[in-house]
C-alpha cells in the first residue's frame, strides 16, 4: 500500500537531497533498505491526558496525504481512526562545527555561541549537554573567566564536542559509546564522582551535592581499605569457595584479593563471613558496588589511566592561533588543508582529524620545538 506513493515522496523524487536522519528513518525508507521483512512495530504515544491524539511512533513518513491515510487504516485496530495531521520529511541543514572553538563559542564572531542541531547534531541529550556548555562558558566568557571544557576522558561531552570540532560531521551526529577511547573511565557508575567536583568548582553544584559526593567518595575508600588489611582464612572461606564453583585457598589470602576472581562478588562474599557482615554493615548497595568495580577493574583502569596521561601529554602542547603551517612544507597537502581550516588548539586535537597521519603530528612537533 505504502509503496503506491513513492514516486510522489519528496525523499525518493529528489526534492529533498539531504540524507535523512539515519537514526530515525522513515517507514518507506524502512520498505526500502529492509524490503524482506514481514512486520514493522508501532508504537501508539498519547499526546496528553486530555487529547484523543496519539503520536504513531514508528511510522514517520512523507508519503501523499491520502496514501498515508489509507496505510493507517489498513494497520488493525486502526480500521476507524482518524489523521489529525499528516506526517512530513524533515531535511537537516547545520553550520560547520569546525567553525567553532571548544567552548562552543564561534571562532571569527566572539561572544556567539552554537548549540544542538545547529551543529550537526541529532538528538535530545546531544542537543541538551552543548545547551548546558554553551550556556556555562557564555557565563564565563562574559566573565572574563577560563572556559569549561571537558575532556575526552572526563565526559562523553567532551568526546561529542571534540569529535564535532576536530573532524566535523557529515551527517546528524549521534553520541556513541563506541565513539569513546576512554570507555573505562567513562562509566555511569561513576559519572557523579567524575564531574560534581567540576560542576561544584564552576559554582552550580550545590554544597550538599558537593558533600554527598564526597562521602561516597571516603565510604568507597574506606571499604576498599579494610578489603586490602582483611586477611582471610582457607577454612573460613572454604564453604563459600565450593559454593561458586571457585578453587579453594591454599593459604592465607587477602580479601581484596579473593575479589579478584570472576566468580567472587562483594555482596555474596559478605553475606557469607560474619566477620565481614559486621564490618559492612551500614554500607549501602550503592557503595558497596562501587567500592567492588574499583577494586575488579582496577588493572584495567590504571592502564587506561596511564594512556590518558601518554595522551594528554600532546593535549598539552598548545598551537597558537597565529602558527604559520606554510612554513611546514613537509605537512602532507591533505594536513595542511586541514590544519589551516580546522586549526587545532592543541597536538592532541590536531592528532585526531580525520586525513592527518602520525608522520603529520612528528613534524608538528618538530616546528614546535618538541
Ligand atoms: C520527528 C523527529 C523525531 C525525533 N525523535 C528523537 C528521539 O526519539 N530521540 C532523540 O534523542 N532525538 C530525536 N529527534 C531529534 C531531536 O528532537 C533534535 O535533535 C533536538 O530536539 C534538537 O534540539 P535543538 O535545541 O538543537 O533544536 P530545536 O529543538 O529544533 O530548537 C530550535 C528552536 O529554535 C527556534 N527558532 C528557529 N529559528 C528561530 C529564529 N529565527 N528565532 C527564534 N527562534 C528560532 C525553533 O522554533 C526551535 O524552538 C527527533 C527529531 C524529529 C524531527
Amino acid at each position: 500500500m505504502l509503496k503506491t506513493g513513492f514516486d510522489r515522496s519528496p525523499m525518493f523524487t529528489g526534492r529533498i537531497e539531504g540524507v535523512g536522519p539515519r537514526y530515525c528513518p522513515s517507514i518507506e525508507d524502512k520498505i526500502n533498505r529492509f524490503a524482506e521483512r514481514d512486520r514493522h512495530q508501532l508504537f501508539v504515544e498519547p499526546e496528553g491526558w486530555n487529547t484523543v491524539e496519539i503520536y504513531v511512533n514508528g511510522f514517520s513518513t512523507s508519503l501523499p496525504e491520502e496514501v498515508q491515510y489509507e496505510a493507517l487504516r489498513n494497520v488493525p485496530g486502526f480500521e476507524q481512526s482518524r489523521m489529525f495531521r499528516p506526517g512530513y520529511a524533515i531535511e537537516y541543514d547545520y553550520f560547520p562545527p569546525t567553525q567553532l572553538k571548544h567552548s562552543l563559542e564561534t571562532k571569527i564572531i566572539d561572544h556567539l555561541f552554537f548549540a544542538g542541531q545547529i551543529n550537526g547534531t541529532t538528538g535530545y541529550e546531544e542537543a541538551a549537554c552543548q545547551g548546558l556548555m554553551a550556556g556555562i562558558n557564555a557565563h564565563q566568557k562574559i566573565r572574563d573567566l577560563d572556559p569549561l571544557i571537558l575532556k575526552r576522558s572526563e565526559a562523553y561531552i567532551g568526546v561529542l564536542i571534540d569529535d564535532l570540532i576536530s573532524k566535523g560531521t557529515e551527517e546528524p551526529y549521534r553520541m556513541f559509546t563506541s565513539r569513546a577511547e576512554f570507555r573505562t573511565l567513562l562509566r555511569q557508575d561513576n559519572a557523579d564522582l567524575r564531574l560534581t567536583e567540576l560542576s561544584y568548582r564552576m559554582g552550580l553544584a550545590s554544597q550538599e551535592r558537593m558533600n554527598e559526593v564526597l562521602n561516597k567518595k571516603n565510604a568507597v575508600e574506606k571499604i576498599k581499605s579494610i578489603l586490602a588489611e582483611t586477611t582471610l582464612d582457607p577454612e573460613e572461606t572454604k564453604d563459600y569457595l565450593l559454593s561458586r564453583n571457585s578453587t579453594t585457598l591454599t593459604q592465607k589470602q587477602k580479601a581484596i584479593q579473593l575479589l579478584l576472581r570472576p566468580d567472587v562478588d562483594l555482596p555474596s562474599l559478605i553475606l557469607a563471613l560474619p566477620r565481614l557482615q559486621q564490618e559492612f554493615s551500614s554500607a549501602s548497595t550503592e557503595i558497596l558496588e562501587q567500592a567492588e568495580i574499583q577494586i575488579k577493574y582496577d588493572t584495567y583502569i590504571q592502564k587506561e589511566k596511564e594512556l590518558v596521561e601518554r595522551m594528554s601529554q600532546l593535549e598539552d602542547l598548545i598551537i597558537p592561533d597565529s602558527f604559520n603551517y606554510d612554513r611546514l612544507s613537509a605537512l602532507s597537502t591533505e594536513a595542511l588543508q586541514k590544519f589551516k581550516r580546522i586549526k587545532p588548539r592543541t597536538l592532541g586535537q590536531a592528532s585526531r582529524i580525520s586525513g592527518v597521519n602520525p608522520s603529520d603530528i612528528q613534524i608538528l612537533m618538530v616546528y614546535m620545538g618538541r
